[in-house]
């Protein structure tokens, strides 16, 4: 190191110096000596290493270090894991965390979290209980199974299934259902990788009755359907109905499998345009049923493993049930969504599942609610504001290709290029998630509350102001 390096090095002010200030002594009241601590040495530690590297000759000004360090404890501040705005449309989108959950799970939760709960204490006899009992009898008593179990997610449900029943032979499946799904879960792979052999049949866009008896042998261990829940065959297609899979499957002793995904438990065909499987029908034609929690079901992260109990008995016997056992939080919330579906009308069921009521809200109910925010927005001088119609994805893997007809707000800031607009509403304390139409930045009230329009407001104050 040079001696002119060393003389700049040696102007940075020292931490004790910096926790004198007056300005810092404040903030310290705020948020804490530690946090302060830290972020001060990060930012002397930032400012050593430009100087080290030759970056820049010399130190910012006193004032330019202290406010770099307001910025610092303010960020530093934030949890990682915050609440954003879904602006997007997206109802299940899985990077914005799929479905939110109603108020009343909320409160239960927090019960259950602070303090002590029957998680696995029978109060009946006061001897040891089974944790899958608070939500086994209720998921049985909605979709007709004989029993159940509960894991982390669909993901862990299906490797569960088919190392219990099916790791030391043949699994048989069509060609058109080797699907993958969100990237980190493709159906040949999780097949191998629980020690099953994967027997292709058919080809992507058709396969017959005929193809799966024909690979059925001594070494065959069970059939596996896999609902393609996100994405679609469309045109010369042809897939053997699961009525007809399971009646094959009886024939030979076999069990039939059914990767469902979505877990919609209640038919909406009345409300939106597409023919999704329930749970239910599903349940009638397999043997065992699995699928998400947080995707059409609504609820919580968890994979729900349902059907046959002699089946279900073995899966329980499974050492990997330990392994990707869910917590109490989880089961909390599961059990009060569950119990909505199981005592709720479906009427009262779309009003008080989230997910349930974004997927039917009316266009009109959007409408208004995109004049209402338009309104507040519209305090802001520096808006330029429109309404325009346009359509609504569900995500998170399910109803591929529906579209829904929804209101957006579109927004433009004057001086501000969208792109800087929507990288600016990305970093503010309550981040806004949105979609960028030409040179608008739109929010689409389907996946926006009621109670966000003036975080909403705030946000875009904050960020013009700047
Ligand atoms: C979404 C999905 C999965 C994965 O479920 P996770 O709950 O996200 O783990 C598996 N199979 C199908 C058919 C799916 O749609």
């Amino acid at each position: 190191m040079n001696n002119s390096v060393q003389l700049v090095l040696r102007q940075i002010p020292s931490v004790n110096k910096i926790l004198q200030d007056s300005v810092m002594k404040s903030i310290i009241a705020d948020y804490g000596e530690k946090l302060v601590k830290i972020s001060i040495n990060s930012v002397l530690g930032e400012i050593k290493s430009n100087i080290l590297n030759g970056l820049v000759d010399n130190i910012p000004n006193y004032d330019d270090i202290v406010n770099q360090i307001k910025v610092e404890v303010n960020s530093k501040a934030l949890p990682s894991l915050r609440k954003v705005i879904n602006g997007t449309g997206i109802i299940l989108h899985t990077n914005l965390g799929r479905a939110s959950l109603p108020e009343n799970v909320l409160n239960q939760m927090q019960r259950i979290a602070s303090g002590y709960s029957n998680l696995e204490f029978d109060l009946e006899t006061g001897k040891r209980g089974s944790r899958y009992a608070h939500v086994a009898g209720l998921i049985s008593k909605i979709t007709g199974a004989e029993d159940a179990v509960v894991v982390n997610n669909n993901a862990a449900a299906v490797m569960l299934v088919l190392s219990t029943l099916a790791s030391k032979g043949d699994v048989v499946i069509s060609r058109g259902e080797l699907v993958e799904i969100g990237g980190s879960f493709r159906v040949p792979e999780i097949i191998t990788s629980t020690g099953g052999n994967l027997v292709e049949v058919g080809t992507t866009n058709k396969t017959h009755l005929n193809d799966y008896a024909e690979k059925i042998n001594e070494e065959t261990t069970a059939l596996l359907k896999v609902h393609t829940s996100n994405y679609k065959v469309i045109g010369f297609t042809e897939g053997v109905s699961t009525q007809e899979l399971h009646q094959l499957a009886k024939e030979n002793n076999l069990p039939l499998i059914v990767d469902l995904g979505s877990g919609l438990l209640v038919d909406l065909s009345k409300y939106i345009n597409y023919k999704e499987p329930t749970v239910q029908e599903m349940v009638k034609n397999s043997d065992i049923v699995t699928f998400s929690g947080d995707k059409l079901l609504g609820g919580p992260q968890i994979g729900v493993i349902a059907g046959k109990k002699k089946y279900i008995d073995k899966i329980k016997k499974n050492q990997l049930l330990r392994a990707l056992r869910v917590d109490k939080l989880t089961l909390s919330s599961l059990e009060i969504i569950l119990r909505e579906y199981y005592l709720k009308d479906e009427k009262e069921l779309l009003a008080s599942i989230p997910v349930l009521k974004k997927l039917t809200e009316s266009s009109d109910n959007l409408e208004q609610k995109a004049k209402d925010l338009l309104i507040i927005l519209k305090a802001n001088n520096k808006l330029n504001l429109k309404i325009i119609e346009d359509y609504s994805k569900v995500g998170g893997g399910s109803l591929p290709g529906l579209e829904l007809p929804t209101y957006l707000v579109a927004i433009k800031a004057e001086g501000i290029s969208v792109n800087k607009l929507e990288s600016r509403l990305r970093k503010i304390d309550i981040p806004i998630i949105g979609r960028t139409i030409k040179d608008y930045f739109c929010l689409d009230l389907r996946t926006i509350e009621e109670n966000e329009y003036e975080i909403i407001k705030d946000g875009l104050c904050r960020i013009i102001s700047n």
